[in-house]
């Protein structure tokens, strides 16, 4: 800690205007505080294209103080951490007067895509700033240290060990819940919604959707509360975005989360989160923008990567566009109709100059402007087919410029050298002027959300069922459509208005809770 001591002189700019402090040192983290010169010249010109700057407001920067002090004064190491571990030991639910003013949410890690994992942890986060509540991530395989920073100063935001894996020096690890990653799930006796079903917590009115919840037994009261928040959760679990669980959550010492998606929206909707959200987030459309770029560092090795990629390829273009290509079906062979759909998207929106036909390569390529040859373009997929041959069109007018950091073939779960790449790929992304991305992808929503960009999203009709190069659909209408905003989509939100007992439209609630461009079922702040 002392060889690297915080730099002096940061600037506002460098701080992300006050929503980092000058507390961390450089060399440990050197991504923290460089990040902002690769974003800050980007926000100049007045062309639809170009990103506009989001200032946090200073309500939120005084609940991210706040929130800093409670990791501090209750994280590991502190005297409240030990005897909540106690507590949580001894079976006990009811808080001590030791444990009563800390209080913590798990936030679990398991085998999901980066994106995806991203997304739940900036959720948790944001609902352990609302509630009150340290803030710990298991991780799955040691992926949060290999690959993000600290984002607390003077405190370690990682449970202590990977749970369920033995010490090499003998005993266990020292989180007493289990293996995190496969003991829970939405049969588990401890979630939300078995507790409600089992009557553990009696809720008045049918079904447990009263309002006024409350443990039937105290004795019974476990220490802690497991919400299962992962796509395709049920009704009871879903019961979560209900302002009068919340209640009762509140007392609950320990909660551990499991989710896979961006629960925002989902916060929003709750009445007893909006007022601090909307005073948090004024521009409500930045809420990611502001916690990723917040929580997000990338560890040293990871962010020389970024750097050493962009300069070599990306810096000295004057405009760059990032396309983000995702197939999600595993061992697809390339899809002409998605490569069709790319270029067509770029052509009608006029991202890059790229001929039409074949044969009016000659002209276009004596008309295309200065300005179209200075433009780089960064291709992400996990094949190379489609770099290839966006690459040989766009050759064809600018002679070159088109560059992809790698292709990995398929996705590799607990693979962290795969992770750094996909980090870092996020980052590239980030880094551009203008974004096409692949909906429904998590990958494609960090990169816009850290880069601050609306995206072109390309709609996947039926991602999980994309033709097969024999069986080709006709091309989709709109290739692309312009996001309306930066934020990511909740994919799996729960419809039900605690309140009339009944499903509702939530685009109707809130003006600017909208349904996503990408996934019609899901739910976006714009
Ligand atoms: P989603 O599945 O598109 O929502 O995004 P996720 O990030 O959750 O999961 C996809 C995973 O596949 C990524 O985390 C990477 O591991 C891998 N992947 C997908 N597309 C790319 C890509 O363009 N580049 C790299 N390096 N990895 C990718």
């Amino acid at each position: 800690f002392f060889q690297d001591p915080p730099p002096s002189n940061l600037t506002a700019s460098q701080l992300l205007d006050g929503l980092l402090t000058a507390d961390f040192g450089h060399r440990s983290c050197q991504s923290r505080y460089e990040f902002s010169s690769y974003y800050a010249n980007k926000t100049n010109n007045a062309t639809s294209h170009s990103r506009p700057h989001h200032k946090p407001s200073p309500y939120l920067l005084a609940k991210l103080r706040t929130h800093e002090a409670i990791q501090r004064r209750c994280g590991q190491g502190t005297a409240p951490y030990a005897a909540a571990i106690q507590q949580l030991k001894s079976g006990n639910g009811v808080a001590s007067t030791d444990t009563e003013e800390c209080r913590y949410l798990v936030s679990i890690s398991y085998d999901r895509g980066l994106g995806n994992r991203m997304l739940a942890t900036a959720s948790a986060f944001l609902y352990a700033v609302l509630t009150g509540r340290t803030l710990l991530v298991h991780q799955y395989k040691h992926d949060v240290g290999a690959l993000f920073c600290e984002p607390f100063p003077g405190t370690t935001w990682l449970l202590p060990s990977p749970s369920g894996w033995p010490w090499p020096w003998g005993g266990s690890s020292s989180f007493p819940l289990g293996n995190l990653r496969d003991d829970y799930d939405g049969s588990s006796s401890s979630s939300l919604g078995n507790l409600l079903k089992h009557n553990v917590i009696s809720v008045s009115g049918p079904q447990g959707q009263g309002n006024n919840a409350t443990w039937a037994d105290s004795e019974q009261r476990p220490p802690y509360v497991y919400l299962h928040l992962e796509g395709g959760f049920d009704f009871f679990d879903k019961l979560f975005f209900c302002d009068e669980h919340q209640r009762l959550l509140h007392g609950a010492p320990w909660l551990l989360m499991k989710t896979d998606s961006y629960l925002v929206p989902g916060l929003f909707l709750l009445p007893c989160f909006r007022g601090e959200l909307e005073r948090m987030f004024p521009e409500k459309d930045a809420a990611f923008h502001h916690i990723g770029r917040y929580l997000f560092h990338p560890v040293n090795d990871v962010w020389s990567a970024v750097k050493g990629y962009y300069g070599a390829n990306l810096a000295g273009a004057g405009h760059r566009v990032g396309i983000q290509i995702r197939v999600f079906q595993k061992g697809k062979a390339p899809v002409q109709r998605l490569l069709d759909q790319v270029l067509s998207c770029v052509r009608r929106e006029k991202l890059l100059p790229l001929p039409d036909h074949d044969d009016d390569q000659s002209q276009i390529t004596s008309s295309s402007s200065s300005s179209d040859k200075d433009k780089a373009v960064l291709v992400t997929s996990l094949s190379s087919w489609y770099y290839e041959r966006i690459r040989e069109e766009y050759s064809k007018v600018a002679g070159g410029g088109v560059h992809q950091p790698s292709h990995e073939g398929r996705q590799k779960s607990g693979d962290t050298t795969h992770d750094a790449r996909a980090l870092s790929e996020m980052y590239l992304l980030s880094m551009c002027d203008v974004l096409v991305t692949t909906g429904f992808s998590t990958f494609g929503y960090v990169a816009q959300g850290i880069g601050g960009i609306r995206p072109w999203i390309m709609p996947t009709p039926d991602p999980w069922n994309m033709p097969t190069p024999e069986k080709e659909e006709a091309p989709v209408d709109r290739p692309c459509v312009r996001a309306s905003s930066v934020e990511p989509c909740f994919h799996s939100p729960s419809y039900y208005d605690c309140k009339a007992r009944r499903d509702v439209d939530l685009t109707k609630v809130l003006p600017y809770v909208r349904r996503c461009e990408d996934v019609s079922w899901g739910i976006k702040i714009a």
